[in-house]
C-alpha cells in the first residue's frame, strides 16, 4: 500500500477529481485518542474515497483499521485490539444543507480551510472505539473479579421477572 497520504485534503476539490488516497497514519499525537489507549503505539490503515453521486452529492467514505492498545477494564493492563470503522460522509457547504441530505449519508460540513488529514482520521478513530473492553478470562491477569462468589444465585432475566409480575397478576 501507498503511504503518500496528503498532510491537509481538500473534500470537495477530491470528490470533484473523485479522487481515492489511502496510507498509514501513526497514532503518535492524537491526543484526544489517548484518553482511549493503554499507548499511541501503532499506525492506522485508512482509504478515503471521495466522489459525485448520481444526485450531485458530493461524498467521502471512509475506511480505517487500526491494531491499538486499550486498557483491560478487569486488571488495567495492555490489550490488543483491532479497531475497524467505515463511514459515508455526504459533504455539505452549510448547516442549511445537512437537511436535504439524504439519510445514508452521515453530513460533514465542509470549512473553507483544507481539512487535517490526521484530524479527520482521528475523530473517525474515536467513534469506533468500544465504551469498555476486557481480556478474554483466560488471558487475563486479574481474576479477582471471578472469584466473587456469585455463581450460587439464580439467574434473573427479564423474561421471568415478567413472567412472575404476570402470574401474581392472574
Ligand atoms: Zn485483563
Amino acid at each position: 500500500m501507498s503511504n503518500q497520504l496528503p498532510v491537509f485534503i481538500d473534500p470537495l476539490r477530491f470528490a470533484h477529481r473523485g479522487q481515492t488516497v489511502s496510507g498509514n497514519v501513526s497514532l503518535q499525537g492524537m491526543e484526544r485518542l489517548s484518553s482511549y489507549l493503554y499507548d499511541n503505539d501503532g499506525e492506522v490503515s485508512v482509504t478515503l474515497e471521495f466522489g459525485v453521486d448520481s444526485q450531485e452529492v458530493y461524498y467521502m467514505s471512509v475506511a480505517l483499521r487500526a491494531h491499538v492498545h486499550v486498557v483491560c477494564q478487569r486488571c488495567l493492563q495492555s490489550m490488543g485490539l483491532l479497531v475497524s470503522h467505515e463511514s459515508l460522509a455526504g459533504l455539505v457547504k452549510s448547516e442549511a444543507a445537512i437537511e436535504r441530505l439524504s439519510s445514508e449519508y452521515e453530513p460533514f460540513v465542509v470549512e473553507p480551510e483544507p481539512v487535517l488529514l490526521k484530524a479527520l482520521v482521528e475523530d473517525e478513530l474515536i467513534l469506533a472505539m468500544p465504551v469498555a473492553s476486557m481480556h478474554l478470562p483466560e488471558e487475563c491477569e486479574n481474576e479477582v473479579l471471578d472469584n466473587i462468589p456469585l455463581k450460587d444465585e439464580p439467574e434473573l432475566n427479564p423474561f421471568s421477572v415478567l413472567a412472575q409480575l404476570k402470574g401474581r397478576q392472574d
